[in-house]
């Protein structure tokens, strides 16, 4: 998919501008947003994205990139996306809403540290996964990490860091075989696309060998992430994955080549 064209144009909402003005205003207020998101750090040139960045060592709160998503497009409060993505996520929602379709946020952003105590509370335990205890029932650190990674990221190699990925609706693949779900399922497949939003981790198959298992919630806006998963190739090494509790299993598993680059090759 070439969505190229994309990157030199801007892809605000009716009235915004593209200068910035607005970059200070809050989006939170769901009768101005319309006027307010503001499409103003598109990169204009390669090597845009610094490593730090790739990584998810930012906050999402301060950096002007981002923007607070408005409360009618989310499950909770205090998300936050690139306003790209949010400017495209919300051309996408309005035409599903049109067809009986309701899109809900429920995770976007989340950096290093965020995912690093998702990660670490696997790890060690005090979350469980599958009713278990991992720190306890699988003593092999790459086995531990394998099954962690069945659903949850590494930190440093998330596609959450970026700011262009979100996950809609339902944690559960389950959900979207629902009459509910499958009709939300059925109308990304058909229609993300046009927006720019595509699922990385689709079905297994012979196009998808590695990487995580199938999630029919994950959504990413690719005119974006297409770029910055060329630069987090070109630029982030399995010695940059580091700084948790078993980051010595990144490089056994092949963390940057299976994982972040196991995704849907329509999304690349
Ligand atoms: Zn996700």
């Amino acid at each position: 998919m070439n969505f190229s064209f994309l990157f030199f144009s801007c892809l605000a909402l009716p009235v915004a501008s593209c200068t910035g003005e607005n970059e200070n205003k809050q989006l939170r207020s769901e009768e101005k947003n319309n006027t307010q998101l503001v499409v103003n750090s598109v990169p204009e040139k390669e090597n845009f994205f610094s490593q730090e960045y790739l990584i998810g060592k930012f906050n999402q709160k301060t950096d002007s990139s981002f923007a607070l998503i408005p409360l009618k497009y989310c499950s909770k409060e205090g998300m936050y996306l690139r306003k790209e993505t949010i400017a495209a996520f919300v051309k996408m929602y309005d035409a599903a809403k049109k067809e009986g379709v309701n899109l809900k946020i429920i995770s976007a952003t989340r950096n290093f540290s965020e995912q690093k105590s998702i990660w670490e509370a696997k790890w060690n335990g005090s979350r469980l996964v599958n009713g278990k205890n991992l720190s306890q029932t699988i003593k092999d650190p790459v086995e531990r990490a394998k099954i962690i990674l069945r659903y949850s990221s590494m930190p440093g190699t998330s596609r959450h860091h970026w700011g262009t990925d979100m996950d809609l609706n339902s944690l559960e693949n389950s959900y979207f075989n629902s009459a509910e779900g499958k009709k939300i399922y059925e109308w990304l497949k058909k229609n993300a696309a046009a927006f720019g939003f595509c699922q990385p981790y689709s079905m297994k198959n012979e196009t998808r060998l590695n990487g995580y298992e199938e999630e029919k919630w994950h959504w990413s806006y690719i005119p974006l992430s297409s770029v910055i998963l060329k630069e987090y190739l070109q630029k982030i090494k399995p010695e940059n994955i580091t700084g948790f509790a078993g980051a010595e299993t990144a490089g056994k598993l092949n963390i940057i080549e299976h994982y972040v680059k196991g995704v849907n090759p329509e999304c690349r």
